[in-house]
């Protein structure tokens, strides 16, 4: 069989080596972390920084094809590896998903719809846009965000001052996005493969705790019209960047039926991980099979479903769930249970369809 390289060694990159191996390929892992989720699994492991120059050569000499599980992969990285052998998802979708602002752009410019934003490069620009957003917003740090880190929030209140709320995110280039005041948010895992075929999996509505993902639930209470806007949002996104992979979008649903894109992912995404118990073909062997040219896989869900991550403690309940019919466990290989620390999730069939 062929051999797919993986940059990162996280949860992501272990549930991709996991359906690599169930589709014949074998896998090589680049992460620096010795003892990381993916290198449990994958058959080699680079231990290397993600910029270093022999390791990237080594993994392209290895490999067929070059993936990531992580959006803050070097982009020169990418583009060294890209020159070798094909990387998917492209540098380009890389470049565009790990800088806010150049995201922000490309969405509005491919007629997508986000919440206002406005850049930040300083003091006295985070004084305007608060200004011009009544005084609420999220500061976000362009670069590196995840989980809810690098965010400031301002919710009007006088006591709130820009100096500290820039310094507070480390004083980079930043954007403030107008608060939106949604309803629920949802998200849509989509694939798309060198031929341009898309597939996209039905949308599941999102609860997020401390920034965090906490639940994702599949089908969502939303009308079925602002489903469907979603996916085509992400068919939009798809074909604008050239895009062969898995993606998974980021949405606000607003009261009056607005929708509105927050984020994508050039990856695997958390959202996305009840397809692993309740569609024939999961995101992670959907994606192996966008980049390798197989055959996109169906995308059918067979069941209702509530996705809950375990995050830290929640490991604990481990052996309750496992009681539990119609839970499908999945734990990461981590050790230590750290607050806010992804460990594992669990996908609970509530209905068989
Ligand atoms: P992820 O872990 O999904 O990559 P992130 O750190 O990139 O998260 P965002 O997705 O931008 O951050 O924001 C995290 C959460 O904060 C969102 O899912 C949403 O609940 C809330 N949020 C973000 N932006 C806004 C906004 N403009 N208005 C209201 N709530 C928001
Ligand atoms: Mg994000
Ligand atoms: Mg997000």
């Amino acid at each position: 069989g062929s051999t797919i390289g993986i940059i990162g060694g996280g949860q992501l990159g272990r549930m991709l080596a996991m359906a690599a191996a169930r589709l014949g390929y074998r896998t090589v892992i680049l992460e620096p972390l010795e003892n990381c989720p993916a290198a449990q699994v994958a058959n080699e492991h680079i231990v290397a920084s993600y910029d270093n120059p022999n390791a990237l050569e080594q993994l392209a000499e290895l490999c067929e094809v070059i993936t990531y599980e992580f959006e803050n992969v070097p982009v020169d990285s990418a583009e060294t590896l890209s020159e070798i052998k094909p990387v998917y998802p492209s540098p380009e979708a890389l470049k565009v998903s790990q800088d806010r602002l150049v995201e922000k752009r490309f969405l509005n410019k491919a007629g997508i719809q986000t919440a206002q934003w406005l850049s930040v490069e300083n003091e006295g620009d985070l004084e305007a846009a608060l200004l011009a957003f009544g005084g609420k917003g999220i500061l976000k740090t362009r670069r590196f965000g995840y989980d809810g880190k690098g965010q400031v929030r301002f919710s009007g209140d006088k006591g709130e001052d820009a100096k500290n709320g820039f310094s507070a995110i480390g004083s980079v280039p930043s954007i403030l996005e107008a608060m939106v005041e949604f309803v629920c948010e949802i998200s849509v895992i989509a694939a798309r493969d060198e031929a341009g075929n898309i597939k996209v999996y039905d949308i599941a509505e999102n609860v997020h705790k401390d920034g965090i993902l906490a639940t994702s639930t599949v089908p969502v209470s939303v009308s079925s019209t602002i489903a469907g806007l979603a996916a085509d949002a992400a068919r939009k996104l798809l074909e604008g960047l050239d895009y062969v992979g898995v993606v998974g979008m980021e949405f606000f649903v607003l009261a009056n039926g607005t929708l509105l894109a927050n984020e994508f992912a050039p990856r695997v995404h958390n959202s996305g991980h009840w397809t692993e118990a309740a569609c024939a073909t999961s995101q992670f062997e959907q994606h192996i099979r966008a980049i390798t040219g197989l055959p996109l896989g169906d995308t059918r869900r067979h069941s209702d479903c509530v996705m809950e991550n375990l995050i830290g403690d929640d490991i604990d309940r481990v052996a309750e769930i496992l009681k539990e019919p119609g839970a499908v466990v999945h734990l990461y290989g981590k050790g230590e249970a750290r607050p806010g620390r992804k460990m594992g999730h669990v996908t609970r069939i509530t209905k068989r369809l």
